[in-house]
């Protein structure tokens, strides 16, 4: 829980499906991050995994993909959201 909340202080979101990610705030259903991304740096196309366990979601383990938007954030001064993926864990 301190890695995803130091996630926050270093500028990145959520990726766990959290109310301002299009959900209620009680129920929090909204997005959940998708597994796959594509992002582009130089016109470079790359993909992106996050993980079932990234920090993000489940406060379990630091992803490349998250280090790559902490580097995003230092980078643009700009906070790094997750995609919106799906709702369904599942189809995430
Ligand atoms: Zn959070």
């Amino acid at each position: 829980m301190a890695a995803h909340e130091f996630g926050h202080v270093l500028g990145i979101g959520d990726a766990y499906n959290a109310w301002y990610r299009g959900g209620t705030f009680l129920n929090q259903d909204g997005y959940y991050a998708p597994k796959d991304s594509v992002v582009y740096y130089n016109d470079e196309r790359y993909e992106v995994w996050t993980p079932d366990d990234d920090m993000m979601i489940t406060n379990q383990n630091v992803s490349a993909n998250d280090i790559r938007m902490v580097l995003d954030a230092w980078r643009t001064g700009k906070p790094q959201f997750f995609e919106w993926g799906s709702r369904d864990w599942d189809s995430r």
